[in-house]
């Protein structure tokens, strides 16, 4: 039988091997997976950290995702939808203070009159931030769900260049379990293939440490990233909001809290090995779990990092999950925080560049 250490002395993974790694459950293996995550990083992406400063603009939501706290049914929420002025000083105040991108993220509404709205935002805040340092404005990744590839190739050409969109998890029957029959997950991917038509960077991800979900679950989740060659991940711990039809796991949740954190970082440790050259963000939901959890999302292989740049009295009416860290620290503060949680890892921040996959670059020049 191989041994961790002969896994990752391997170039590429089966899905045997890739369970294996996931189930590391000794630390002398947890320090061998994340030292060679880091080493591959190294070489593949170097060191630097990219920031996007997110903004939760809207927290309207048609969706009813079980597991999600602004879900449509959640009535304990109070619905706000951010003017074009508030995201546009957000954004000015974002490309002054250094951050190169920006995620504008939302509840998911495909109507003529959020999408113009969308439309019009991406299209004001790239004139209003180009500069010496970012000659082509600042660059805009959106995360509003599901869209018709006519409404995707709309925001696209409006200047928005990345997209994510989570398939939460390849397993087709537990997507059916935390989702209700209206959302398919037939219809999330060829939102997925219509988002990488369009020309964008692509971004994907799932949660982890879902009730009822397997090693080989994550394993294949690893691999459906490699086929579909997406160039961002964006993945954390699911992570329970006791308003929601999922509070029924909670007793599960409580119970397993350290093992989803440590399978967590086992994923990002292990999709650094898989996808090599691909953007990797450390997300919040690390460190609605643990004070450090992003910057240990960095220590086993992640590159990016989006702090928050909502306005207080939004965040927290924007709670996906219960937890949710940040939600008295101002837009300046956090800014200021994560460079140094950054550095306190040995690692630089990278300011006033868009910092793209160099994965979706490399495959520019193959093409070329
Ligand atoms: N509406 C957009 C979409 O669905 O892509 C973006 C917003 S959505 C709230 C962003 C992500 O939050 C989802 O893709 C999901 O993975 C994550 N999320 C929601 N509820 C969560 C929970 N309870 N635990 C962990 N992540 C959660």
């Amino acid at each position: 039988m191989k041994t961790i250490q002969d896994i990752l002395n391997q170039k590429d993974f089966s899905k045997e091997d890739l369970i294996n790694l996931l189930k590391i459950n000794t630390q002398e293996n947890l320090d061998l997976l994340k030292e060679s995550a880091n080493n591959l990083m190294l070489e593949s992406v170097g060191s630097n950290v990219y920031l996007r400063g997110l903004i939760e603009f809207s927290n309207y939501c048609v969706n009813d995702c079980y597991y999600c706290g602004i879900r449509k049914s959640n009535a304990e929420v109070h619905r706000y939808l951010l003017s074009k002025k508030e995201i546009l000083d957000l954004a000015i105040w974002a490309a002054e203070k250094g951050y190169g991108s920006i995620v504008l993220q939302s509840g998911e509404r495909a109507d003529e009159n959020f999408v113009s709205f969308v439309e019009e935002c991406i299209v004001e805040i790239k004139e209003n931030t180009k500069s010496e340092n970012l000659p082509n404005g600042l660059g805009i990744t959106l995360s509003i769900g599901e869209l018709s590839l006519n409404q995707y190739e709309r925001l696209f050409k409006a200047g928005a260049h990345r997209y994510l969109l989570r398939i939460e998890t390849t397993n087709s029957d537990l997507f059916k379990q935390i989702h209700p029959e209206t959302q398919s997950f037939e219809r999330r991917l060829e939102s997925l293939n219509c988002i990488k038509t369009t020309g964008y960077q692509l971004g994907t991800g799932v949660m982890i440490g879902l009730p009822n979900q397997t090693y080989e679950d994550l394993a294949n989740d690893l691999l459906f990233f490699k086929e579909i060659d997406i160039d961002m991940l964006g993945m954390g711990p699911y992570i329970v909001h006791l308003s929601t039809p999922m509070k029924i796991y909670k007793d599960y949740y409580f119970e397993n809290q350290k093992e989803i954190y440590a399978l967590a970082l086992k994923m990002v440790a292990t999709a650094r090995l898989l996808l090599k050259d691909v953007n990797i963000a450390s997300t919040t939901a690390l460190q609605a779990m643990y004070p450090w959890g992003r910057e240990e999302g960095l220590l086993f292989g992640a590159n990016v990092v989006m702090p928050n740049i909502t306005p207080n009295e939004f965040r927290k009416e924007y709670l996906l999950y219960n937890n949710k860290p940040c939600l008295e620290d101002n837009k300046g503060d956090c800014f200021t925080c994560t460079i140094s949680r950054i550095e306190s890892v040995g690692r630089k921040t990278v300011l006033n560049k868009w910092g793209d996959s160099q994965h979706f670059t490399n495959k520019l020049r193959q093409n070329a």
